[in-house]
């Protein structure tokens, strides 16, 4: 999904500085796609981690504390932004929130030959990292479900306690829905003769 708000750097208007923070850079996580699949198997909800969020939700000053921890763990490992829906779980690892555009669902149409970034050409799209990634684990289908629209009022939540919680079941699609029949192949209903004839529409 676009952040509408958040055109690319290289077409502001000249003489118009861009914060740092504005234009997201994109980043390929140092750990590798294998450890991290597998660090994730560590972070599947269970009566544990429904425990332990609902207890951080209780009290304010741990909740910060623990997402505090969690932004500077996964900021530095993934450029985490904090928009408190983790996506990486199906983007071999690579934050689709580091895309300059913050495309959810693949890369934009300015990706270079070589896999750079449209905006950043001297970093390689996220998107292509995403690919390398899940390709080496054999988790490229990960890449085709759909995910829907942020919640942008989720921005700077922790998102390991959302996802302890059951808030992230609906972040992406169960399947592709490439095995659904196309709209065109629904049958046509007929039109009478009598109301061709006579011109009805
Ligand atoms: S929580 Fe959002 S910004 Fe952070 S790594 Fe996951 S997808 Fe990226």
């Amino acid at each position: 999904m676009t952040n509408a708000g958040n055109a690319p750097a290289a077409r502001r208007r000249p003489g118009r500085r861009a914060s740092a923070a504005a234009w997201p850079r994109p980043r390929r996580p140092w750990l590798p796609p294998g450890l991290t699949y597998r660090v994730q198997g560590l972070l599947v909800p269970n009566r544990f981690y429904h425990w332990l969020a609902r207890r951080l939700e209780a009290f304010p000053a741990a909740y910060w504390l623990f997402t505090a921890g969690e932004k500077t763990a996964k900021s530095a490992i993934f450029g985490c932004r904090m928009c408190g829906q983790c996506a990486l779980p199906v983007t071999g690892y690579a934050c689709p929130q580091t895309c300059p555009k913050q495309l959810r669902n693949g890369p934009c149409g300015g990706v270079g030959m070589d896999g750079s970034c449209e905006v950043y050409p001297d970093v390689r799209c996220v998107w292509v990292a995403a690919y390398e990634r899940a390709e080496r684990h054999g988790r490229t289908a990960d890449l085709r479900l759909l995910q829907r629209p942020l919640d942008h009022r989720r921005w700077g939540r922790s998102s390991w306690v959302n996802y302890w919680q059951g808030r992230d079941g609906e972040l992406w699609t169960a399947n592709d829905g490439l095995a659904a029949a196309p709209e065109i192949s629904r049958p046509v209903p007929s039109v009478p003769a009598a109301s061709l004839a006579a011109g009805e529409p």
